[in-house]
């Protein structure tokens, strides 16, 4: 099966029967140096993503929610032509942590074909989710353990680093 074509339910079942594989990989990135932790999660993450396209799957869309910045309510508020305060009232609340998110989840901006209604003026955290490209992954390991829960594509970026590290 692809991975891009699993369910929610099946995603989250695959990375916890995995969880102890991975956390034993994570304890190992943790005692690398951050530069080669960085190369080897940006190099599967290429990988990963020239195979799994994002509009076959969505389970971070349907899940998650990402946090709102004020500089991204500003941006979207003006895309859809409305008040701030109209963005706030009808789609976030603020979580536990004090960052607006949103109410309800599928996203309410997410398509029935997957696509995003919003793309060019989403959060800064839609484009950076899954965070498998970004600088200094040490700080994020249990974030990304986590995410492999939801997202297909860290998965298959964390199985693929277990296999680097047992070869
Ligand atoms: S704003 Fe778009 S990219 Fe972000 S969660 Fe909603 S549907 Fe997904
Ligand atoms: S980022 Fe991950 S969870 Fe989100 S659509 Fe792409 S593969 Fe799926």
């Amino acid at each position: 099966m692809p991975f891009s074509l699993i369910s929610t339910q099946q995603q989250r079942s695959l990375a916890l029967a995995r969880k102890k594989s991975h956390q034993k990989l994570m304890r190992q990135l943790a005692t690398l140096p951050a530069r080669k932790v960085d190369e080897r999660f940006h190099s599967a993450h290429e990988e990963a993503f020239a195979e799994i396209d994002c509009l076959s799957c969505a389970n971070c869309c349907r899940t998650t929610s990402p946090l709102f910045r004020e500089a991204d309510i500003r941006r979207l508020a003006r895309h859809l032509r409305i008040k701030e305060a109209e963005l706030v009232a009808q789609y976030l609340h603020r979580d536990e942590d004090g960052d607006w998110v949103l109410r309800q989840a599928p996203c309410p901006f997410l398509g029935t074909d997957n696509h995003c209604s919003v793309y060019a003026e989403r959060p800064l955290a839609c484009r950076a989710y899954p965070h498998t490209d970004r600088k200094q992954m040490q700080g994020i390991l249990t974030l990304t353990l986590k995410n492999a829960e939801i997202c297909p594509a860290v998965f298959r970026i964390l199985e693929q680093l277990v296999a680097e590290a047992s070869a």
